[in-house]
């Protein structure tokens, strides 16, 4: 088969089979070799590894993946585009394809059913009208994974890498670097996309870690605190996390921040995550 980044080769896949590209299921697909390079090279890809792929399309993505890996399962909800991929890569025979939704998938029994036990690797142009549910599944799921190499809208790649202090730290760096080391492997404009997206594009690579960035005594109340630090951005720590769901009043929240040396009037964009830890430690403490 020919390379199925060349637009002409994706326009006459498209042709060949009346495909109609579908908006709501984010289907903007990849014309640049270069691209599809950069994705396998953040990875690692070597030829004993085992992949995921989410969302594989008409098979550009998967098509270098393949040539790589000893393995790929490609994941796509579009049943439409099983019988093209058929086609297009009816010839690899290291590929398995499931057709269905990957957020609703139990993906841990479908990993360990298709792929083994050995560590994988997840490679993907995500559809990106549901991005964060997609990685946020991936990484605290904790699945049996190595490495993440994503095509995500670069504003949210910015948010997965963001430091503490600068203006895109929010609750997604936090979820993200808990659970992985984030880097950006190549800014990507949208002329590489048939059709071009509105927004610029990133490949991330997350190194997922083998036990979380930090230890914390009640990981789900860690992400309530820091939800709830972020809900109201410009109020003080003190403000923001006595007026949540948390449900503490506010003398005990600044007596709480004290103890553990984190000044009450800070806001939460300033914190790490081993503040956000200790915090959600205290109050497990305190029983409260
Ligand atoms: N990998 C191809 C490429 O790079 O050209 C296509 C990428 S396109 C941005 C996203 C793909 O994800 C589409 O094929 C779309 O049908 C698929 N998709 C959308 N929502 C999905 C879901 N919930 N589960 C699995 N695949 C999905």
């Amino acid at each position: 088969m020919d390379k199925l980044y060349s637009p002409r080769v994706t326009k006459d896949v498209l042709n060949k089979h009346g495909f109609r590209l579908s908006k709501s299921l984010g289907q903007n697909f990849l014309i640049d070799g270069n691209i599809i390079d950069k994705i396998c090279e953040g990875a690692e890809i070597e030829n004993d590894d085992l992949c995921l792929e989410i969302g594989p399309g008409i098979g550009t993505l998967t098509q270098g993946l393949l040539e790589r890996a000893k393995k790929v399962l490609a994941i796509e909800i579009d049943k439409k585009l099983i019988p093209v991929l058929n086609d297009t890569l009816g010839d690899y025979n290291n590929l398995e394809i499931i057709n269905g939704d990957v957020l609703k998938l139990d993906l841990k029994n479908v990993i360990n059913e298709k792929l083994g036990d050995k560590k994988i690797k997840v490679a993907a142009n995500l559809p990106y009208y549901i991005t964060t549910p997609i990685v946020m599944k991936l990484l605290e799921e904790k699945l049996n994974i190595k490495k993440i190499v994503v095509m995500v809208q670069k504003e949210v790649a910015m948010r997965m890498q963001a430091e503490p202090g600068t203006k895109d730290y929010g609750a997604l760096s936090i979820a993200v670097q808990y659970y992985s080391n984030p880097e950006i492997v190549t800014i990507v404009p949208n002329n590489v996309f048939i059709p071009k997206p509105k927004v610029d594009s990133a490949v991330i690579a997350l190194n997922v870690y083998d036990e979380p960035k930090v230890k914390v005594k009640d990981e789900k109340l860690m992400f309530e605190v820091v939800k709830a630090a972020f809900g109201k951005r410009r109020k003080t720590l003190a403000n923001s996390l006595s007026s949540s769901s948390l449900n503490i009043e506010k003398s005990k929240i600044k007596e709480i921040l004290n103890s553990v040396d984190i000044d009450p009037r800070l806001r939460g964009e300033k914190l790490s995550i081993e503040q956000y830890a200790k915090i959600a430690d205290k109050i497990v403490e305190l029983n409260l």
